[in-house]
């Protein structure tokens, strides 16, 4: 059986993360069957409830009001209409429904009193809702948790020492902080990173092994490839490899057994075969639908087509509560 463990040493971590990538994909796909259905994959929506106008300084992020991009800013959507958007969700097959807000942290208003009901609305349609916010107090996580929120995100973005070259306007251990209130509050953990930021291997390895040596492995691990976006300091960063992403998804995996490790931004740019080779390494999961909060995603159509082809199933919504019952 594969290794279940949170004292990952670098040394460990390194050996596998350069294993030759064909070895890599067979090891990888080896841990994802012992403990997970290899045709499954759970299908999620992500919207963006309150867009740009964020007073951070994430150097991939159109949303940074600092940053001059083309993103249209629009202040907290009406709780109906994300209600109808995550209920259009449901019926095109997603389980899992994400909210995001482009804020540094939630504060404590009428906001997220907002915020508060449409977790609530999205919960009694039997989905999964997850939201992503900004830093989160533990009292806030809870009051989350009582309205029926199930899954948190928060990605570490990228290793503790790279991080200063990202943002600056918080720090690496905000997000371990926010990580630990979400965790106390017995919220699922949706945690990953990006990549193609212009760190090194080093720091690949650094914030897997930050994730994976967590008290509990996040049940979540979102890898991202950078989509660089025009008047961000990051708009010439060059092509993450579908390589690259392999590498990243099967170390995953084989660190985090039973996380949904998912293939999330930059897929757009992947082919139906590179997507099958991020499955077959370990990948579980997805966002539909034709944006990631603000940038381009393929679209439903597509990967209808894709499920078909790869013989793919969507994973149904709580799983994880049945199997732990
Ligand atoms: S990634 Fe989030 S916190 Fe950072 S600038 Fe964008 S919206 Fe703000």
């Amino acid at each position: 059986m594969a290794e279940f463990k949170n004292n990952w040493t670098r040394q460990e971590i390194e050996e596998i993360f350069y294993t030759p990538i064909l070895e890599l994909i067979y090891k990888a796909a080896t841990v994802h069957r012992q403990y997970n259905d290899p045709q499954e994959v759970q299908v999620c929506t992500l919207l963006s409830v309150k867009t740009g106008g964020c007073p951070e300084d994430c150097s991939y992020c159109p949303q940074a009001a600092r940053y001059h991009t083309d993103v249209k800013v629009h202040k907290l959507l009406p709780t109906n209409e994300v209600l109808e958007a995550a209920q259009r969700a449901k019926e095109s097959g997603s389980t899992r429904f994400c909210m995001g807000a482009a804020w540094r942290e939630v504060r404590d208003n009428s906001d997220f009193e907002k915020i508060i009901d449409m977790v609530q609305g999205v919960s009694r349609m039997g989905m999964e809702v997850c939201c992503t916010l900004g830093m989160l107090s533990a009292s806030q996580a809870e009051k989350l948790k009582e309205a029926g929120l199930y899954a948190y995100n928060h990605n570490l973005d990228t290793s503790e020492e790279y991080y200063d070259q990202v943002i600056t306007t918080r720090t690496y251990k905000n997000r371990l902080d926010t990580i630990d209130h979400v965790r106390s509050a017995k919220i699922s953990v949706c945690s990953g990173g990006i990549i193609g930021l212009g760190e090194t291997e080093n720091d690949r390895i650094e914030m897997l092994q930050t994730l994976s040596n967590l008290p509990e492995h996040p049940e979540s691990v979102p890898v991202n490839a950078l989509v660089p976006v025009e008047g961000t300091p990051l708009e010439n960063q060059g092509k993450v490899s579908v390589w690259e992403m392999i590498r990243m998804i099967a170390t995953a995996r084989i660190l985090m057994p039973k996380a949904m490790v998912r293939l999330s931004a930059g897929r757009v740019r992947m082919s139906l075969e590179e997507q099958a080779l991020c499955f077959m390494a370990g990948a579980n999961s997805i966002f539909a639908g034709d944006k990631l909060l603000t940038t381009p995603n393929p679209e439903e159509n597509q990967d209808k087509k894709m499920f078909q082809v790869l013989n793919l199933k969507p994973r149904k919504a709580y799983k994880e509560q049945e199997i732990s019952q």
